[in-house]
């Protein structure tokens, strides 16, 4: 029999198999962390979700080499007496469920509250009241707007590192209005993380909270019309990758100026790993989850996305691929935009020696090879659809 390989942290101590609770395991950050731990450690998943399409493929067969390592439980959090026994019966809880998708923000902004402080607070009051460790995610919303937004556009200081860069132990948050319902969502996260921190310094709670900086990837939101509702307002990877499909125009709310830092799904759920793996470097941190050398304005992501798609379904690009529309015209009232977001990642190394690997070219080139491959016969064939009248 070949001598098994024991599993070390990164201080070299041997890993006993955890048992994970992780709530919201269906969704898209959900079935990727599912996939890392079934197929490279020994844990256990007590998964937990509403919906269990994305990881349908982890569940069945039952012949599955892992099969005895993860079972589905379908509960809603809102209302289910079963949470806190799952709780108890779990080393760790991984808190992944939440509203996080900006159409939902100023649409339906009670269940986003809801979902980001309401129903989160038995989970964090039973990790407390039990001892359990917790692994809370959040936003990097929570920092707000970037202070050098606030600068004349033609200043020379909004180069400057000090007005944009987003660090977990200095920045400051600067919210919108109470108007601007993106900030309700940011709020609710704010609080969820303060609530953590106090329970962690009145009550010992062992925690650890994710930042993550627009995660992307395979299996992210629904394309409308084919796995989610045709009317429905997906983020805007999703967005664009249907527009590409059906060869429509890439809409640019307010002009694309906005800029984001994109990380591919598969290196921050390595950094997730590290931290389920390490718990005496991640207890007490909040770390940012991004890749900084990623940098792109929305228009900058589009007309990229449009080159890539190009080449990996074999058609050539519109002559016009994109097309400017108002805030209000696709969000409706009440939408408010992040300028920019540079993840600071000194804490993240110093603590797990994590880095993001992957190039915006490279992850856009698998994720719509992905879209390519799953969606677009399906799509070919509602549009071949006759529309009723
Ligand atoms: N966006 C866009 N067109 C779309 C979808 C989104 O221009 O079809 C913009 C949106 O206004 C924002 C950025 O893309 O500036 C990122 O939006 P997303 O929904 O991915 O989430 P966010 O990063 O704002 O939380």
């Amino acid at each position: 029999m070949a001598a098994s390989t024991v599993r070390t942290n990164l201080d070299g101590k041997p890993l006993n198999p955890l048992t994970i609770l992780m709530i919201g395991a269906g969704g898209f950050i959900g079935s990727h962390l599912c996939e890392k731990i079934l197929q490279e450690t020994p844990h256990k998943i007590l998964a937990l979700d509403v919906y269990s399409d994305k990881i349908k493929h982890l569940l069945e067969p039952e012949s599955l080499e892992w099969a005895g390592r993860i079972q589905f439980h379908r509960i809603n959090i809102k209302h289910d007496s079963r949470l806190e026994g799952l709780i108890k019966m779990s080393d760790l809880t991984i808190n992944l469920a939440a509203i996080c998708t900006p159409a939902d923000y100023n649409t339906r902004p009670l269940d986003t509250i809801y979902s980001n402080f309401i129903d989160a607070l038995p989970v964090v009051k039973y990790c407390s009241e039990n001892g359990k460790r917790l692994i809370h995610f959040s936003t990097c919303e929570v920092y707000g707007k970037t202070i050098g937004s606030f600068l004349p556009k033609d200043s020379p200081l909004r180069q400057d590192p000090a007005y944009y860069l987003l660090k977990e132990d200095d920045s400051p948050c600067i919210f919108g209005s109470i108007e601007k319902q993106r900030w309700s969502y940011a709020c609710a996260k704010q609080l969820i993380e303060r609530l953590i921190y106090a329970e962690g310094a009145e009550n010992g709670l062992e925690f650890t909270i994710v930042r993550p900086f627009n995660w992307i990837g395979p299996r992210m939101d629904f394309i409308p019309g084919i796995d989610g509702p045709s009317e429905g307002v997906p983020r805007v990877l999703a967005c664009f990758s249907n527009a590409l499909l059906r060869r429509e125009q890439l809409k640019l709310v307010d002009g694309g100026e906005s800029q984001r830092t994109f990380v591919y799904i598969k290196d921050a759920i390595e950094a997730v790993l590290l931290m389920i793996e390490n718990p005496d470097r991640a207890n007490g941190h909040i770390f940012n989850v991004g890749n900084p050398n990623n940098e792109v304005t929305v228009r900058q992501l589009a007309e990229m996305m449009t080159a890539v798609y190009a080449n990996v379904s074999g058609e050539p690009a519109l002559e016009e691929p994109t097309v400017d529309v108002s805030s209000k015209e696709f969000y409706g009232e009440g939408y408010d935009d992040s300028d920019k977001r540079i993840p600071d990642m000194t804490i993240i190394n110093k603590q797990l020696g994590w880095n993001p690997k992957t190039s915006l070219w490279d992850l856009l080139d698998s994720t719509l090879t992905y879209q390519h491959k799953t969606y677009a016969e399906a799509i070919k064939k509602v549009i071949s659809q006759p529309t009723t009248s």
